[in-house]
């Protein structure tokens, strides 16, 4: 066993993986605490998105086609090779960070397991697991009622929002009709510029709930298992954002504080 000092970069960090089901408001707690607390964020999605879009690494890149053309699912060993890297450079780049949130990873038991194996490695912590904790009908709903305006993606609206309209359809003569789409779901109108709101693909009821069986799927045993291993924090996700934030905070704020500056 090596235990050379040398080759720790990663010594006493403390690691804060997030879990939370999609349209849990990871990101936008993810986003709040990384600022207050300089943590930076790993963001296992953006890895993949980076390698795969924007030509970051093409040997890895070649690797990861190689399996998904062949409509295989990449195997736990090339998964855990890519956060390995990426997250090292991440943590060589901010060497007085005391900690990092992890985005995206670990998502399944395995990964959980190669985590744990490389925090020894590494002589970092995996010290709390944040698990927003929002019931699939909340997370449905919030991605169901999302609406983005068709001429500028960073208007985003959800239908509950009481500054929006319906829009009117132009054929009614008196024009009391509301126009709908081939669904006969209401069109609403952008309040900025007055533009069609449209639903995204991602966010149609059948992806929706498709994407949240395999969430469940994968996510379960993980959460089972962090709670097992005592690393579990449960914050109640469906209370408004700042007091989800104020819960986090209470949880982690002690270990910045008390961890030893290297
Ligand atoms: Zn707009």
């Amino acid at each position: 066993m090596s235990t050379s000092e040398t080759a720790k970069p990663l010594e006493g960090k403390l690691l804060f993986p997030f879990i939370a089901p999609p349209n849990g408001g990871k990101g936008t707690q993810t986003q709040i605490l990384s600022q207050r607390y300089q943590m930076p964020t790993f963001d296992m999605g953006a890895t993949f998105r980076a390698i795969m879009k924007e030509g970051k690494d093409p040997q890895m890149k070649a690797e990861l086609e190689s399996f998904m053309s062949n409509g295989k699912l990449v195997p736990i060993e090339t998964v855990v090779k890519v956060f390995k890297k990426n997250f090292e450079e991440l943590a060589l780049q901010n060497p007085h960070a005391k900690g990092f949130i992890l985005d995206g990873f670990p998502r399944n038991k395995e990964q959980a397991n190669a985590l744990s194996q490389l925090c020894r490695e590494w002589g970092a912590e995996l010290s709390k697991v944040i698990y927003l904790n929002v019931s699939m009908e909340v997370v449905k709903s919030r991605a169901i009622g999302r609406r983005f305006c068709s001429q500028n993606a960073r208007h985003v609206y959800n239908i509950h929002d009481p500054r929006l309209a319906p829009k009117q359809a132009k054929q009614e003569a008196d024009g009391s009709g509301v126009a709908s789409d081939a669904q006969g779901r209401e069109i609403w109108i952008c309040n900025i510029d007055g533009a069609d709101l449209i639903i995204r693909p991602d966010d149609e009821p059948q992806t929706v709930e498709k994407r949240l069986a395999e969430y469940s799927r994968e996510t379960d045993p993980l959460i089972a298992y962090f709670r097992e291993q005592g690393q579990l924090t449960e914050i109640n996700g469906e209370q408004a954002p700042d007091q989800v934030t104020q819960q986090i905070e209470s949880d982690i704020q002690p270990l910045l504080t008390l961890s030893p500056t290297p």
